[in-house]
């Protein structure tokens, strides 16, 4: 069994990319901004501050979260109830990232994360993953892009999904999201400094995929 740690800010490709190269190698992917994202909903869905930090960690008791994989694809459980697509507007990506900077939701998303990585090969994408979660990680991916190609990405995905937006809204709310989320003072989106940084600007989607691949080849982890 091993372990690839995806870090990075918004937009880099992260997700799709990891997902990708899980489907590869056969490997099992874990999206831990869901994790976020979920409590958000919840911290949402009681009409509390996000960013109150006592009255977020009150609410964690009664939050319990499950992942389970269908066809391949994760789920989030949020006390049963899968949340499918309603985690991912961008209110909920601001909600995330409040809550993502309050040390009582960290430690209670810790053992879930950590418990999938100690049953399976993982390939798992987030924030901390390479300094905090599976410090221990075979690789160690720091994935970014240009500021101009991320927000590029995004709104072109939030188009797809059907979101009313714009290209300012999409660039202001990344990069405001991006400065939560790497000038926390809890585990604060960085580079371990045994992590490979990979800049995909100038690549394709295949390309980014081919390169973590070939990144996990050179340590000699597939056969
Ligand atoms: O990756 P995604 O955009 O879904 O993450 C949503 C938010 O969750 C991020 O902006 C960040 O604040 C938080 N997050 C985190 N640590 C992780 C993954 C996500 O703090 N490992």
């Amino acid at each position: 069994m091993f372990k690839i740690a995806i870090d990075g800010p918004g937009g880099a490709g992260k997700s799709t990319i990891a997902k990708a190269v899980a489907k590869r190698l056969g490997i099992v992917y874990v999206d831990t901004g869901a994790l976020y994202r979920t409590v958000g909903y919840f911290v949402r869905s009681k009409n509390v501050d996000p960013k109150d930090a006592e009255a977020v960690s009150a609410l964690l008791p009664q939050i319990s979260i499950e992942i389970k994989y269908i066809e391949g694809a994760q789920h989030v459980f949020l006390n049963g109830e899968d949340l499918g697509d309603r985690i991912r507007t961008p209110e909920m990506s601001m909600y995330a990232s409040a809550v993502s900077a309050i040390g009582n939701v960290r430690a209670f998303l810790l053992d879930t994360q950590r418990d999938i990585a100690k049953k399976n090969s993982v390939i798992m994408d987030g924030r901390d993953i390479g300094t905090v979660i599976l410090p221990d990680a075979e690789v160690k991916i720091f994935l970014t892009a240009s500021e101009e190609c991320r927000a590029r990405r995004r709104y072109n995905e939030l188009l797809e999904k059907g979101e009313k937006v714009t290209y300012e809204d999409v660039l202001r709310e990344m990069n405001e999201r991006d400065k939560n989320d790497s000038t926390r003072d809890i585990a604060p989106t960085a580079a371990a400094e045994d992590a490979l940084l990979l800049d995909n600007s100038d690549l394709s989607f295949e390309e980014s995929v081919d390169a973590v691949i070939n990144i996990v080849k050179e340590k000699g982890l597939l056969a």
